[in-house]
């Protein structure tokens, strides 16, 4: 697989470090707030990658952290006149509710910064050990940016220009505006915790570093995130881990591309931002997965709610593929057909194209006209005039889910009272026709109309399908 890595600017072919496995990094959410739209799509992209993965036989490691001790934590704790502990610890159940929502599976591990401080106190004691951190009067440890050489070769930025942009801060007191964090001394009534340097917390670069140290190695294969992170966050951690170590830390970088709302960025002052909660409550959570894996990750993405609708009504054509399958195979016979083979090799070509799609730095936008392509093709072969065979039925179907999966798509489950109603009404249609009853015939057809039911007769009984 190729993957374009930010470190080479260049698409490079997908080594890991152990052979069959991949040892993956995501920053995860600062858990202060519902997640937004913005948010979406690194969780629903890398969750695509990590799925493709499994499916070429990869073993994945996937580490995905919170980061539930911040500035932002503490105000929102303050606001709500409640604790660090608290908000955290909602605001991590209400993602999980979103993750679950959008078919994102949970990481192999979801490390919490706090949990993790002994950690990351051993990478900052490491640091001040070999003269690449300082400690400050005020309990403060900075990383002294200008000892490390290689300082901006992801964002590809001379340090010259990253100078000219940094200040210091009122309250700080580094020897170099491009200094940061690594550690903070506590202010009063803030949490914090035992350090060599007095009291104090985390700063946000350095927990990256930690956990992904402690949880996959040294040397991991591929770090993930947004593109706004790459700067200082990725550059941060890379400068962290890799002066402690003395070894590279990552091996690939992949970073998704900026969203947009009615072609604006998003912005609370905008009044143009939305949470993933408030879209999912009008639209279900599906639509908002299928537009982050319907442009490829690097691309920007336009929010709106023209282009959320028509997501919806793209996985309809998704779903009535599956359902018609479904439905045929209900009735089909054991026993393959003359030339079932044929259409079988022909079905396989579009996973072959799904794959190739994807192999190209995860090309989810080609690998899901594959999967169109795929639908169709199975529209025209398997339907009620060539009543194909059970086994290819189950053929088909099993092609079509295990490639739709890969995307995570079609996971949304039809309400089953709903359905089991509408089937009752059927049936009840069915009777009375049988016994010529046909007032009561067109009154159930009404009915089914009123709740926007489409019937079709076959052959094979009466299919229906919720009018788009
Ligand atoms: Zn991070």
């Amino acid at each position: 697989m190729k993957i374009y890595n930010t470190l080479t600017r260049r698409k490079e072919e997908f080594v890991p470090v152990v052979p069959g496995e991949a040892h993956i990094y995501a920053c995860g959410p600062t858990v202060y707030n519902y997640i937004h739209i913005g948010n979406a799509r690194p969780i629903c992209v890398f969750d695509v990658l990590r799925r493709y993965l499994e499916y070429r036989g990869v073993k994945v490691t996937f580490v995905q952290n919170f980061t539930d001790i911040d500035d932002k934590i503490i105000r929102r704790a303050n606001e709500e006149d409640s604790d660090y502990l608290t908000v955290s610890r909602k605001y991590i159940e209400e993602y999980e509710i979103d993750a679950k929502g959008l078919n994102v599976r949970p990481a192999t591990v979801h490390p919490r910064a706090t949990e993790n401080i002994d950690e990351i106190l051993s990478i900052v004691s490491a640091l001040v050990e070999k003269g690449y951190a300082y400690p400050a009067a005020n309990g403060d440890v900075y990383f002294r940016t200008k000892k490390d050489r290689e300082y901006g070769k992801l964002s590809h930025q001379p340090l010259d220009d990253l100078m000219s942009g940094a200040r210091i801060a009122v309250g700080e007191q580094k020897e170099d505006p491009l200094d940061f964090a690594l550690w903070k001394g506590s202010k009063p009534g803030e949490p914090s915790w035992d350090s060599p340097w007095g009291k104090g917390r985390p700063g946000w670069h350095i927990e990256c570093s930690a956990m992904a140290r402690r949880y996959l190695g040294k040397t991991i294969d591929i770090h993930c995130g947004g593109q706004d992170l790459i700067f200082p966050h990725h550059e941060n951690e890379i400068a962290q881990s890799e002066c402690c170590n003395g070894v590279e830390f990552s091996h690939y970088w992949m970073h998704n591309g900026y969203i947009n709302i009615n072609n604006k960025k998003m912005s609370k002052s905008l009044g143009n931002f939305f949470t993933v909660r408030d879209v999912a409550e009008k639209y279900g959570y599906e639509p908002i997965r299928y537009l982050m894996v319907s442009a490829h990750y690097r691309t920007p993405i336009n929010y709106s709610e023209e282009v959320i609708e028509q997501c919806r009504a793209s996985l309809g054509r998704l779903y009535n593929c599956r359902e018609n399958l479904e439905f045929l195979m209900q009735h089909a016979s054991s026993g393959e057909k003359e030339g079932e083979e044929a259409i079988r090799r022909t079905l396989r070509n579009y996973e072959n194209k799904f794959v190739e799609a994807m192999e190209d730095d995860l090309n989810t936008a080609d690998a899901l006209s594959s999967l169109f392509d795929l639908a169709k093709e199975i529209n025209t072969d398997l339907n009620a005039d060539t009543a194909p065979s059970k086994k290819l039925c189950a053929f088909a179907l099993e092609l079509f889910g295990r490639l739709a999966g890969v995307l995570g798509l079609l996971y949304t489950k039809k309400e089953s009272s709903a359905d089991e109603e509408i089937e009752a009404l059927i049936a009840a249609r069915t009777k009375a026709r049988k016994e010529k009853n046909w007032a009561e015939a067109d009154r159930i057809r009404d009915e089914l109309k009123a709740r926007h039911v489409v019937l079709e007769d076959t052959p094979n009984g009466v299919k229906w399908k919720i009018a788009e």
